[in-house]
């Protein structure tokens, strides 16, 4: 065991306050091989917890025990915190009800496992995991994680999606791997009433939009008429609205995610829904000029703020899709409108949307503000755990 790593007095108080990163700027002292589990002290040696050091990421400590009795202790059961850890997250899917046979059973930071993400396929029984480690010390523990898991869930395979671009900020290579049993290239995943088929070795993310569950099904509630779901990927939203939806249009500028969205309209038997590939603020220019109007629309589109930095031009690209939406969107009909960007808040978004609506000239109602699906928790005192944001709302004239 390390000697432990000694963090400022502004460090320390972010820890206090709930926070589990502390900042490189923020370590006195540290003799840490990379990812080792470290002792957490304040100078003056007061104990504030256990956490993975990173050798090269400006996040040099990821809070993993606090508070607790445990956590001041002198050492700390690796395998049997980790063990506990998994089990609680899982016990929390499982109060869920979730509707579907796709799920996050972890979520990093929010279920205090930092930088681990596992997404189970399957309803159970005949489970398919995909697990991403995302910093040097849940990466060095990937073994005892996936023998953790197997014991747990027992899966029939466990891959390794290791493919984030972040992993690169830790000094990690990107590797996509079965690491135990066998994975297929793709799984059929039940969501609501609607089916999908995911690759979980090349799709987005681990496959699917988990984080989207809750909102397509809402969505579902509003649509009626002519639907438009801009940025589709698979049909996330487009196979929900023509279900209820007299046609729907879906539209992404990837050939693969137009092909793979009509896959599944056939699978779903929906013959209403048109699958277009077409650059979304482009296509909403056309149809505006050609008189078109909707009564649902939905926009998903990527994060446009990946950092700080890219805010403002984020900003506009949100305003301009929202007020093109608004100008196509008959009274009476709803917007649900996401944005995924950490770097834009909900105020922020919701500003913007306004923004959009005073320049439409269209009178909005907020009929609901939404967030990711309740199997991506927020951690109050997190706000990096609050990503995604959704707003439907009702043009009433
Ligand atoms: N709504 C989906 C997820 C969307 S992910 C769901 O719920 O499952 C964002 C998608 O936007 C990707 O498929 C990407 O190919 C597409 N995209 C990115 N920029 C685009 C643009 N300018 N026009 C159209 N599609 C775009």
């Amino acid at each position: 065991m390390s000697s432990p790593v000694v963090i400022s007095r502004r460090g320390a108080d972010r820890v206090r306050a709930g926070h589990p990163w502390v900042y490189r700027s923020d370590i006195v002292r540290a003799e840490a091989e990379p990812g080792d589990l470290v002792r957490v002290e304040e100078e003056r040696r007061r104990a504030l917890g256990w956490a993975l050091w990173s050798s090269e990421s400006q996040i040099a400590i990821r809070m993993i025990a606090t508070q607790s009795a445990g956590a001041r202790q002198a050492n700390v059961e690796e395998r049997a915190l980790f063990e506990t850890r998994l089990r609680a997250a899982m016990d929390y899917r499982a109060s869920l009800a979730i509707d579907g046979t796709a799920c996050r059973l972890v979520h990093g930071e929010a279920d205090r496992l930092p930088a681990l993400v596992v997404d189970r396929y399957g309803d159970g029984r005949d489970d398919y995991l995909v697990i991403q480690t995302l910093c040097q010390g849940m990466d060095r523990r990937i073994g005892l994680i996936v023998e953790l898991l197997g014991t747990i869930v027992r899966p029939r395979g466990i891959l390794a999606r290791n493919d984030p671009k972040v992993r690169r900020l830790e000094g990690l290579d990107e590797r996509v791997e079965v690491l135990a049993g066998e994975v297929p290239d793709t799984v059929e995943v039940r969501e609501g009433d609607v089916t999908y088929r995911a690759d979980l070795r090349h799709g987005q993310k681990t496959g699917l939009f988990l984080d989207q569950r809750e909102n397509h099904l809402a969505a579902a509630r509003y649509a009626r008429g002519r639907a438009l779901d801009g940025f589709t990927y698979h049909g996330g939203f487009a196979l929900h609205l023509a279900r209820h939806a007299a046609s729907v249009l879906a539209l992404d500028s990837s050939g693969a995610a137009v092909a793979a969205t009509r896959a599944n309209a056939a699978r779903n038997g929906l013959t209403t829904l048109e699958a277009r590939e077409a650059n979304v603020f482009d296509e909403l220019r056309e149809l505006e000029t050609s008189g078109e109007r909707f009564d649902t629309i939905v926009l998903d589109p990527p994060a446009f703020a990946k950092n700080r930095a890219a805010v403002e031009r984020a900003a506009a690209g949100y305003k301009e899709i929202n007020l093109r939406a608004l100008r196509l969107l008959s009274p009476g009909g709803h917007l649900i409108t996401c944005s995924c960007s950490y770097n834009v808040n909900e105020a922020l978004f919701q500003a913007i949307v306004e923004d959009a609506a005073i320049d439409a000239h269209a009178t909005v109602a907020l009929v609901e503000k939404r967030m990711q699906a309740r199997d991506h928790p927020v951690l109050l005192g997190v706000p990096e755990t609050h990503y995604l944001k959704c707003l439907i709302l009702r043009r009433v004239a």
